[in-house]
């Protein structure tokens, strides 16, 4: 069973927040069970929060010999799509992070459109990844190390900031950037100390 997950006004600062709610059968910030929610234990979940969850499926590409990138949609502060990197073995070239997480989240919502959904993703998305951002509608990236390669988000090209494009997301960069940059260069570090072994 899930967590269930409500928004909690921020009455300081006027700010939705969002928030899991444990038990998880107290959810969805329905008017009785919002009362009861705050006599339970609630968790606010940050950027970073959401970004250690994409770190963790990062880890499981990593377990399979991927590039560890890792993405999570979230709506209303529920997880609705989870996806890590997967080209070599699902034989994919479009199977980054962000292209499953945001097809994980259209099939459970039944919606092709992710309209006030966010995206978090441990690398900075590439030009493809950001053309299908852009098409779901999702409205807030947050993304942690930058892409000095292919990175399609201002190291490389801004997409988000082409004004003639239609949709705009918020963008947010370097959340967690540290870790989500150590897991790769660890990575790519390792790989090329096995290549020298090989050679
Ligand atoms: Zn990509």
């Amino acid at each position: 069973m899930s967590d269930g997950c409500i928004l909690v006004k921020n009455r300081v600062k006027g700010k939705h927040l969002r928030a899991l709610v444990k038990p998880p059968q107290l959810c969805y910030g329905c008017r009785p069970f919002f009362r009861v929610a705050f006599l339970t234990k609630i968790v606010v979940m940050t950027d970073a929060d959401y970004m250690r969850l994409a770190l963790e499926l990062a880890k499981q590409a990593q377990a399979a010999g991927e590039v560890p990138v890792g993405a999570v949609v979230v709506k209303d502060g529920e997880i609705i799509g989870r996806g890590y990197n997967a080209p070599i073995s699902r034989h994919d070239p479009s199977a980054h992070a962000e292209m499953l997480a945001l097809r994980d989240a259209a099939q459970q919502t039944g919606n092709y459109r992710l309209t006030g959904c966010e995206l978090f993703v441990t690398l900075e998305p590439c030009l493809m990844c950001a053309g299908a951002i852009m098409h779901s509608r999702v409205a807030r990236l947050v993304y942690g190390a930058s892409d000095p390669k292919t990175g399609a988000c201002g190291s490389i090209v801004d997409a988000f900031a082409e004004q003639r494009l239609n949709h705009h997301a918020e963008v947010v960069a370097g959340v967690l950037a540290g870790e989500c940059g150590a897991m790769l260069s660890n990575f790519f570090a390792l790989r090329r100390l096995q290549q020298q072994k090989k050679s």
